[in-house]
């Protein structure tokens, strides 16, 4: 049904005979070579200039200049590491890691000596690292340390188009440090226009330089009708191009992991059940891929057959590949978006703004002249997408900025130099939150809790648990849980050994939690000296349970900084129950159906997952509480344990008492929006204390 026809395009026969940009890039280039030939060198020195004689400068280049991988070694080459750092900070983790590595290899050196990264719980960097790439959110904990930021020199602020929530705080804060350090360069970049209010925000001399660009025409198509199924209709575009006998590779954008592997797995079918089909290399691109997989999407592949690479956002600017001639959009993206209803962060998948589809089809366009396949219609896309996608600041939790901001001394977060500041009412939720954690006080201060929870690179709820977990006696046992959620996903189920893999996960299973499930785990695997064969018999993966010990060990060096002790409660996995409802009270469920809760405080209903701990066990506790909702096809409680009624009234009071579970949903709805109103007042009495 998903069969997208397309408005015809004329131009069309003439562009793709211009194969000349093709053919030149197919030859191999020596590393020197590729270097220059990217537009950044051409302007190299009258660059280095405009950084000479100005502090903070923008720099505006199309995806592929040359930004990312070319400014920190001309930096270096001028001679401004001798003064400390050349810091480039990136919004994702996958860009800081292969972008490091690609420079590591253009040096000619080993990654995580002159160039490394780091990004959270891996730092690959050393004494003599004068390159470093890493997340923002790296380089905003620490400011946390060192809040002139002295070991740089000069600090890259990359994609600050895509405005993520961390870049965003980092502005404000760099805003001050470059008027407190003549010495420092930053620069920021971006691969749009609206560079002009990066410019304005540091001041009206700040200059913005750009590099200009080589870019080739691209044809866009948009479907006639609007699309039901955007997987079916790429995949068949996508097998249509690669049958269509024109060279160049192609990329498909898909909104997540789930979506990527579906989609690679049935472009692989249909193209097999071809009787004769030319080869394709079909290759998915998302965070939580094996970082040996994501460099495939770089390498040429076998034979110099056609590639098929399958993304997330992370090839809109994130990442440059090159021979992309054609570009499959379907429109949308995933954007974590605070939900008022479950009064959370979720992952939800939105339609992409219309900057955004213009990024996607200039991917196209980078080594030739291309196309771009648009799965929607050219009305969908005046009508339906918004010009620009909102910055994360105005749409996510701020509970970690808040508390980020308050560590550093920011008290009045509303008159926090934003440049574009968060609506009022996120910013009152997230201090809120912090509040019910006893991170703040009723005057809106840090407590003396909260500038422990600062110092762990945790949610709040996380690094609340772990100080609980020290004066419950248990803080071992929650070291571990908290660094067994850090990593993505422990369980594997091969196919073919659906059943096997599942007995085995089952023998782990502790009826009442997938906490103490995850702990059991753990517990094994160190029974076992950390086998990497244990894991395999046990369809544990090895590689996420190494991260997890070295989680783990990270997190206590902080506690031993902060002489918090590392205490075993032995066999009595209640107590640690007990301090896991400590830090999530406020996601607490009371049973309803078999499988079926409510949220106790909002009455919306969740789920037990099936691959939960506590799923069809015969055992169904009337409380749990839970890490987080998934929402997909019915919202999922992610990560549960079972917990006493009388532990939420102790650990949460503002929002459980004995007397107080005869009240409707409704009447502690309207309690708990008094307590915020009640408290937002407090705040406004205390703020004009503070100014008088
Ligand atoms: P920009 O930041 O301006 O978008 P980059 O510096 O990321 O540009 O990319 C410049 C060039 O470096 C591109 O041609 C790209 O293909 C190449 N490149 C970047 N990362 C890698 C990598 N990991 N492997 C191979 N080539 C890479
Ligand atoms: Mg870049």
């Amino acid at each position: 049904t998903a069969n997208v026809d397309y408005k015809e395009s004329q131009k069309f026969a003439s562009h793709m005979q211009d194969t000349e940009a093709v053919s030149e890039f197919a030859m191999e280039k020596s590393i020197k070579q590729q270097r220059e030939y990217l537009p950044v060198f051409a302007v190299r020195q009258k660059m280095l200039n405009v950084i000479r004689d100005n502090n903070v400068v923008v720099i505006v280049g199309e995806t592929g200049s040359g930004k990312t991988t070319q400014l920190t070694q001309y930096l270096l080459e001028e001679g401004y590491g001798r003064n400390g750092m050349i810091g480039c900070t990136q919004p994702r983790r996958v860009a800081a890691m292969s972008v490091a590595k690609r420079v590591a290899d253009e040096m000619g050196v080993e990654l995580g000596q002159e160039c490394g990264y780091a990004i959270r719980f891996e730092d690959c960097t050393s004494d003599k690292t004068a390159i470093k790439y890493m997340t923002d959110g790296i380089l905003l904990r620490e400011c946390l340390g060192d809040p002139d930021l002295d070991q740089y020199a000069a600090i890259i602020m990359d994609e600050a188009h895509e405005r993520s929530l961390n870049t965003d705080v980092l502005f404000g804060l760099l805003r001050d440090v470059v008027a407190r350090r003549t010495d420092l360069k930053l620069i920021v970049t971006s691969a749009t226009m609206d560079a002009e209010k990066f410019a304005n925000f540091f001041g009206g001399h700040t200059p913005t330089f750009e590099i200009p660009g080589r870019t080739f025409p691209v044809e866009i198509y948009h479907a006639r009708t609007p699309v039901d199924d955007y997987v079916d209709a790429a995949v068949k575009q996508a097998v249509r191009i690669h049958l269509g006998g024109l060279d160049g590779d192609i990329l498909i954008f898909m909104p997540g992991q789930e979506d990527i592997e579906v989609t690679c797995e049935l472009i692989k079918q249909q193209l097999s059940q071809l009787e004769e089909s030319p080869p394709l290399a079909v290759l998915p691109i998302y965070s939580q891929l094996p970082s040996d997989l994501q460099a495939k999407i770089f390498q040429r592949a076998p034979g110099g057959m056609r590639k098929c690479v399958v993304a997330t956002n992370i090839a809109e600017t994130s990442l440059t590949l090159d021979g992309i001639l054609f570009v499959v959009d379907p429109g949308y993206c995933k954007l974590k978006v605070f939900n008022p209803k479950i009064g959370m962060d979720a992952l939800q998948i939105f339609p992409i703004s219309q900057a955004s589809a213009n990024q996607r089809s200039g991917r196209a366009g980078r080594t030739g002249p291309g196309q771009c396949y648009r799965l929607y219609t050219e009305r969908q896309f005046k009508d339906e997408m918004l010009i620009a996608t909102v910055p994360e600041i105005q749409r996510t939790n701020l509970s970690n900025v808040v508390l980020l901001l308050k560590s550093l001394h920011v008290d009045d977060l509303l008159k926090f130099h934003f440049m574009d500041p968060p609506p009022q009412d996120n910013m009152l939720n997230s201090m809120y939150q912090l509040w019910t954690l006893g991170a703040l006080d009723n005057t809106g201060r840090l407590t003396e809790l909260g500038r422990k929870m600062v110092e762990f690179p945790l949610d709040p709820t996380l690094s609340k648990m772990l100080i609980m977990a020290e004066q419950m006696k248990c803080s071992s046992e929650v070291l571990t849980i908290v660094s067994m959620l850090s990593v993505p996903s422990i369980f594997f189920r091969p196919k073919g050994r659906e059943e096997d893999s599942d007995a085995r996960k089952e023998k782990f299973q502790v009826p009442e939690s997938d906490h103490l499930t995850y702990l059991n785990v753990y517990v094994q695997w160190q029974k076992h000296k950390y086998s990497t064969k244990w894991c395999t018999d046990n369809f544990v993966h090895a590689k996420a349970m190494r991260k997890v010990r070295e989680v783990r060990s990270q997190l206590k060096d902080i506690m031993d900084s902060l002489k918090t002790e590392e205490i075993s409660s032995g066999t009595d996995w209640d107590i640690v129950r007990k301090c896991i409802c400590s830090a999530y009270f406020h996601n607490a469920g009371r049973l309803k159906g078999i499988g079926e809760y409510v949220n106790v405080r909002t009455g919306i209903p969740c789920f037990l997952h099936p691959t939960s701990a506590l799923f069809g066990m015969g055992y169904t506790p009337d409380y749990v509480v839970y890490h987080e909702l998934i929402m997909t096809a019915k919202e999922y409680m992610q990560s549960v344990t079972a917990v006493d009624a009388a532990w939420l009234a102790e650990l949460g009071p503002m929002f459980y008492s004995v007397k107080e579970s005869i009240k409707t949903h409704r009447e502690k709805l309207q309690d708990s929006i008094r307590t915020t109103a009640s408290m937002e007042a407090e705040m406004r009495e205390a703020q004009k204390e503070i100014l008088e």
